[in-house]
């Protein structure tokens, strides 16, 4: 009975639709299937002693070396970060501070309709400071913060991934506020297609179970998912529905590429003057954050090419100047092609909030 039951909540979950209501079978006690949100555990009245045992140590009976592997690879130590390490976005970050990290330092005052929300897509080009903002979210509310890449779920932790999302999820609710941030979350909550391989079906389905049974932790600290993409357009409606929040982040602007490379040569050695630093920016037009990060590190190595490293003292390292950089432009160029900015606008128009 309880197989069949478990068997049923996930695919609903799977499916998109509401959890089934079940009858009694083979003389079992009725049991009224309660909303969604609620974790599986607590519905079930027989069988008591080891739901409450599981439910009072969290991780009983699961795999502590993934705990392990948990906490050394996917949870971050704390590392303090601001918004203004993050450049332009101005958009984003308005909308993240009163709707997601206002709501998770305070649960009390944003309760109901002003509660946070249950999830979160960053979509936009690659390089985009997608992943700093999930970082600087977790850092601004005070959550932990667990980052993973959709894709190491379904290659790396092969065999593991069901576990691990189980795990994940598990510790993200005992060490709650929380942050679990998904890389490339298309390749895990994609539209369903017919060669999809059995493990990543799994690993989907337990990714959705748990994502409905674990909104927040008991004493209402929120567990946030952020999910972060370059194809949104690959995700089924399931995973729109649950990622309420969906926010495009651009290419960097004008004034954001100034403040990424002025941040970037900040400590260096360099030449660049004013009128310098503007054809910079206009020179630079349609690179992503981490395009503007190699081209400047290119930039900074020119100088270093044509001496020699046994004269060279540390503090005397080599001026960066503008012939270096038309160099590096030429050699680094943008990795985002226009088409694709059509794709997010799109999207944007159609889904985004
Ligand atoms: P994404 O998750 O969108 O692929 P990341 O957040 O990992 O991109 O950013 C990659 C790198 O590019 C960062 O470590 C940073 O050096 C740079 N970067 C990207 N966007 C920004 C930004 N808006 N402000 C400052 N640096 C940025």
């Amino acid at each position: 009975f309880v197989s069949a039951k478990t068997e049923l909540y996930r695919q609903a979950a799977v499916q998109n639709k509401d959890p089934p209501s079940l009858s009694p079978q083979n003389g079992a006690r009725s049991v009224k299937v309660p909303s969604f949100s609620t974790p599986y555990a607590k519905s079930v009245s027989f069988n008591k002693t080891e739901d409450e045992e599981e439910e009072r140590d969290g991780i009983k009976g699961i795999d502590k070396k993934l705990v392990e592997i948990i906490e050394n690879e996917i949870m971050s130590t704390k590392k303090t970060m601001k918004w203004d390490e993050i450049a332009g976005l101005k958009t984003a970050k308005e909308a993240i501070n009163y709707a997601v990290i206002a709501p998770m330092k305070r649960p009390d005052l944003f309760t109901g309709i002003r509660s946070a929300p249950k999830g979160v897509l960053l979509f936009g080009p690659p390089g985009t400071g997608k992943t700093l903002i999930g970082k600087c979210i977790a850092s601004q509310a005070g959550a932990t913060f667990f980052s993973i890449s959709a894709s190491s779920m379904t290659s790396k932790w092969i065999g593991e991934g069901e576990k691990l999302v189980k795990v994940l999820f598990t510790l993200a609710q005992r060490k709650a506020p929380s942050v679990v941030f998904v890389d490339e979350i298309d390749s895990l909550l994609s539209a369903r297609t017919d060669g999809e391989h059995d493990a990543s079906r799994r690993i989907k389905t337990e990714f959705l179970v748990q994502l409905d049974g674990c909104r927040e932790s008991e004493d209402g600290k929120t567990v946030l998912l952020i999910g972060a993409t370059n194809r949104p357009e690959c995700l089924d409606e399931a995973a729109r529905r649950r990622l309420t929040r969906r926010l495009y982040i651009p290419l960097p602007c004008d004034d954001a590429r100034r403040q990424i490379i002025n941040d970037l040569l900040k400590d260096q050695q360099h030449t660049l003057r004013s009128k310098d630093f503007n054809a910079l920016v206009k020179g630079t037009e349609g690179y992503s954050g981490a395009d503007l990060n190699t081209l400047c590190r290119e930039a900074a190595l020119m100088p270093m090419k044509d001496i020699s490293l046994d004269d060279l003292e540390v503090g005397q390292m080599p001026a960066i100047d503008v012939e270096h950089f038309k160099s590096a432009l030429a050699l680094v160029r943008p990795s985002v092609e226009k088409s694709e900015i059509v794709r997010y606008e799109e999207f944007q128009k159609k889904f985004g909030c």
